[in-house]
This record gives structure tokens, sequence and C-alpha cells, in this order.
């Protein structure tokens, strides 16, 4: 062991065209005390299929980081979209100070604070049910300092909201939405890693949509908006359910040009 040790480091000296002094002098530039060790654990991790973003425990979501763990879902590009459009419909606000969004179902909470990041004076409220993504959700915004206009709050998006939250201008949600028959068909890394209760919508996968939409709604501020990230084919039927409650709807495409995201103003 020690002798594949010594080689591994003469070939990286050759490779860097390094002397072995000036190597030796450099080690720490390549291997500092367990670094190859944990390097070892972390490479064999991936090749078992586990997603790079669990296995470095950190992601990026609108150029900022977020942790990520086990339990809670990895922050997506798609996802952009929503967070892009959140901020650009507080910025044409006559003021932004004071304003309230609501991320429900926040997992590591990137929507809600890349929010709270683009806009400082806007007060945001992360819900999520799962304590372990609140965990995470709280170790973000302490990540991204944006303690200051964050709360983060347990509540069950399926059930009523609790009393006592206010009322928002902007709720904000990427809630599970894909159809229980197909999470088996799903990526692995997906499937065999990301937590189920953040992937399974039921079984048309807008259970979340319908339960949000009668209840949540509720604490919209009049000309207040409603932002879902939906799966792909979902856009137009949770468009429908909304525009049943009485909202005007409009459907934007991510950067792959799938509609991902519905948004509907309370009239
Ligand atoms: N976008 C995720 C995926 O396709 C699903 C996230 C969700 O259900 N909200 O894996």
């Amino acid at each position: 062991m020690e002798a594949y040790d010594l080689e591994a480091r003469l070939m990286i000296s050759a490779v860097s065209e390094k002397s072995r002094e000036q190597f030796f002098r450099d080690l720490k530039l390549y291997a500092l005390g367990d670094t190859e060790e944990r390097v070892e654990k972390m490479t064999e991790r991936r090749i078992a299929g586990e997603p790079i973003a669990y296995i470095l425990g950190e992601w990026e979501f609108m150029g900022l980081p977020m942790k990520v763990s086990e339990g809670v879902l990895i922050p997506r590009a798609d996802t952009e979209t929503l967070a892009e459009l959140a901020i650009k419909l507080l910025r044409a606000r006559k003021s932004t100070a004071g304003a309230r969004v609501l991320d429900l179902c926040c997992g590591t909470g990137c929507i809600g604070i890349s929010i709270a990041s683009a806009v400082a004076d806007a007060r945001i409220v992360l819900v999520d049910n799962s304590l372990r993504a609140l965990r995470t959700a709280r170790q973000n915004v302490i990540r991204n300092s944006v303690q200051r206009n964050v709360t983060v709050i347990e509540s069950d998006a399926l059930a009523q909201p609790p009393m006592l939250l206010g009322r928002f201008d902007i709720i904000v949600s990427n809630p599970p939405y894909i159809p229980t028959a197909e999470i088996p068909t799903l990526d692995s890394s997906v499937k065999d890693f990301e937590p189920r209760e953040a992937l399974d919508g039921g079984k048309d996968g807008l259970d979340f949509y319908r339960a949000i939409i009668p209840r949540w709604t509720e604490i919209l501020r009049e000309g207040g908006c409603v932002l879902f990230e939906c799966g792909e084919g979902q856009a137009a039927k949770v468009s429908a359910m909304l525009s049943e409650r009485g909202f005007t709807t409009a459907c934007h495409k991510d950067a792959a040009g799938v509609d991902r995201v519905v948004a509907g103003v309370k009239r």
C-alpha cells in the first residue's frame, strides 16, 4: 500500500513536471492529511450512483451556495425559472419594502432564499413539513446571510395554513409533482437517492396543487400572485385549476423550452 502511495506521488510529480523536491514542498496542493482517503470514499459513493450534490453537501442555485443533505431534494436549474420570475415581479412593484413572500414546500429553501438575497427588503417565510428540510433550510438562511428577512416555519402544505401567518403578496411553490406510478421509471440517481416525499405528487402528480390552491391562496393579498413549478405536461391542468378559482393565469417556459411555471394572479 505504501508503495502504491509513493508510486502515485511519483506519477503526479512527473505529470506536473516538478522535481521531487518541488513536489514534496507542494505536497499540500495534492494531498493533505486524509485527502486521498476522503476522495476515495467520495469516488466510491459516486460510482454507486449517488448524486454529486449529496456527496459534496452543497450545490449552487441562482449563483448562491445551498447546503443539501440526505432527505432533501437537490435544487434544480429548472427551478431558477420560478425564482427569477418571483424576483422580476417583486422588482416591478412600486415598492418592495415589506412585500411578503411565502415559499411553500421549501426543501433546501433555495427559492425563497434566492428571492431574499435579491430583494433585501422583502420578507420571506419558508414552509415545509419535513424536519430534515427545515434544518437544511435554516442552515442555508445562515449560509447566505439572509436571517434578517427570512423566517422558517413547520407546516403541512396539504393542510390549512396556520393561524396568524398573515397575508402574502406572492406564494411560490415547487411541490412534489411526479405521478406515483412514474417514480420507478425515474433516473436511478433520483429514485434511489432523493426523498420520495419530495417527489411523489399522488396518482396524477397534482395532489399538492389540488390542496394548495383552495387553502393557501386564501392568504394572498388582493392582486397577489401564486407561482407554481410543475412537471412536463402539467401546466395546462394546473392553469385550469387556478382559472376555476378566479385567477388570471400565464405559463412560463424553462431554459429547455418546457412549460415549467404557472403564474396565477388573484382577481
Ligand atoms: N424536478 C424534479 C424531477 O424531475 C421533481 C421535483 C418535484 O417533484 N417538485 O426530478
